[in-house]
């Protein structure tokens, strides 16, 4: 498996002093399952185009489905502890990462936030253990940047909702047994729990994917799908409230995918040690070492914004626009590094006898979902000049 099993995480900037013990303690904890149980199976998973259900029960009894949510059997950790488990989980696949990031951040914290106390308690511990498994249904097949613009809708006819509507590109769609599908209402966009089995709802898969092969993604079609009327999340207000959970979620991206950077980081550098081309190891040209540099360079201040991020948010003051901008930082850079390493592999760069061809196809979905590269940028012009340049 090239040379993933004996990684050494980059800290270039001693940000081990910043963490205490117990973050430590998870991040190695999560590290050490990854080398150990993922990272044996990751590439057969990959190559078939499956997700590893099999680890579904060890990620459950770790505490790491949603491990900052508190109460519910939720381990309650702070912002810190949950992004350094991305970041482990996502240096082994962002598949992984995105399964675990879903379940947390876009599945059990709007029924957390929304929720009745009904609904916590029939999902809310089930969704933590890992024995249920949740999908969010926000991307249509004509509106992925601009979801104000979504044509599902829910309309209520006596005592029940009537859904109809089409949701794309959903990760863990055809397996999860409840599924947050946002939908326009009367009264704006609400969130609505759709159970698997639910008659005019079906979740066929996305099939011919090159990125997050690992990972189901599924199409949700809703068809007169009648649901109960306490199927609707009633703290739900408006489209705030499934930005709120792509907050959480990219929070999590931006530590995730500076995992997915210091892999290939650590694969180029060794294998750059090891390969000898016109008579010495290539770690020893000044080209290798400009792309080495570069890489240590931007993934190190990556982990510090995303520490500091992490503490603001641990004080309850970190914003939106800041969760944006580690989000877009963290994708970039890691794409770069992808790139970067792809390159110092040479022709082992594209085999998946290594890890960095598959994380080199990953990111491309990252870079994309929860908010382009662009609508971030926007995002950020928008809290910069005032002058929102996508309404
Ligand atoms: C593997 C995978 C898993 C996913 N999982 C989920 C999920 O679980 N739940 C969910 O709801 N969604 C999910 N998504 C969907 C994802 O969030 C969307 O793909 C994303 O929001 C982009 O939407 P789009 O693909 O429709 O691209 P579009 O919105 O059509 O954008 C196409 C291009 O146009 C650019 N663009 C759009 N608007 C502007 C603008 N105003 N200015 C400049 N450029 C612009 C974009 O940046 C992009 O480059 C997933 C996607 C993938 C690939």
């Amino acid at each position: 498996m090239g040379l993933g099993s004996s990684f050494q995480g980059l800290d270039y900037a001693n940000i081990e002093s910043l963490l205490s013990d117990e973050e430590k303690m998870i991040r190695d904890t999560v590290r050490a399952f990854v080398t150990d149980e993922v990272l044996p199976v990751i590439e057969h998973h990959f190559r078939d185009g499956t997700f590893p259900n099999q680890l579904i029960p060890a990620i459950g009894t770790m505490g790491l489905l949603g491990a900052n949510l508190h109460g519910y059997g939720c381990a309650g950790l702070g912002p810190v502890a949950y992004g350094l488990i991305m970041q482990e989980l996502e240096r082994g696949d962002s598949g992984l990462r995105s399964f675990v990031s879903v379940q947390g951040g876009l599945v059990m914290y709007p029924i957390h936030a929304f929720g009745s106390e009904t609904q916590k308690e029939r999902w809310l511990p089930a969704l933590a253990k890992g024995e249920a498994i949740g999908c969010f249904g926000l991307t249509e097949p004509d509106h992925g940047s601009d979801p104000g613009g979504m044509t599902t809708r829910a309309v209520k006819k006596g005592d029940k909702w009537i859904l109809n509507g089409a949701k794309a590109w959903i990760t863990n769609g055809s397996v999860a047994d409840v599924a947050v599908v946002w939908a326009k209402t009367g009264d704006g966009v609400r969130g609505f729990l759709v159970e698997k089995g639910t008659p005019g709802y079906t979740a066929p898969d996305h099939t011919g994917k090159f990125s997050l092969r690992a990972s189901v993604t599924s199409e949700l079609i809703l068809q007169d799908v009648e649901l109960e009327a306490d199927a609707i999340l009633p703290g739900s207000k408006g489209l705030k409230s499934p930005l709120m959970c792509l907050t959480q979620a990219r929070f999590g991206i931006a530590w995730g995918v500076i995992g997915l950077a210091q892999c290939v980081f650590d694969e180029a550098l060794r294998y750059s040690q090891q390969r000898i081309m016109f008579g010495k190891p290539i770690a020893g040209f000044q080209l290798t070492q400009r792309k080495l540099a570069w890489m240590a360079t931007e993934i190190t201040k990556s982990q510090l914004l995303n520490l500091h991020l992490g503490r603001l948010k641990e004080a309850g003051t970190i914003t939106p626009q800041q969760v944006s901008m580690a989000k877009m930082n963290g994708c970039r850079v890691a794409r770069e590094c992808t790139h970067l390493a792809r390159e110092i592999l040479g022709a082992n760069g594209i085999s998946d006898e290594y890890q960095t061809g598959r994380h080199f196809c990953n990111i491309e979905a990252v870079y994309t979902y929860e908010g382009t590269d662009d609508i971030h940028t926007l995002v950020l012009g928008d809290r910069i000049t005032g002058a929102p340049a996508y309404e």
